[in-house]
């Protein structure tokens, strides 16, 4: 069973790779691939939604000591991420935070 000669449909980033296609769809398809290909290299998000959950928990009663041995990491990282000083936080990190529950209290 030979592939030669297959074409990959529209819309793919196959199509625009190996056939060459510049249409809208596959060019599209292409920049999606590139977009998640270049977070993949970062794999670090903005502080800002960390730093807004940090302050949400600690808000909560959570005290940083506490908070830290929690999710598993030093104290100074968290107090980083709370000054503002750090713009991205590994998005590790972040999962692991954002994982700690809020409780949510109606105003
Ligand atoms: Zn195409």
């Amino acid at each position: 069973m030979s592939r030669a000669g297959q074409v990959q449909p529209h819309g793919t980033r196959t199509r625009y790779a190996l056939n060459g296609c510049r249409c809208t769809s596959c060019r599209a398809a292409h920049a999606a691939y590139e977009r998640d290909r270049k977070a993949g290299v970062r794999l670090s998000v903005p502080s800002g939604t960390v730093r807004a959950h940090l302050e949400q928990l600690l808000t909560d009663g959570w005290g940083l000591t506490e908070l830290a041995a929690h999710v598993g990491y030093d104290r100074s990282t968290l107090r980083h991420i709370l000054s503002g000083r750090r713009q991205w936080t590994a998005s590790l990190t972040a999962e692991d935070i954002l994982s700690v529950p809020v409780s949510e209290v109606a105003a």
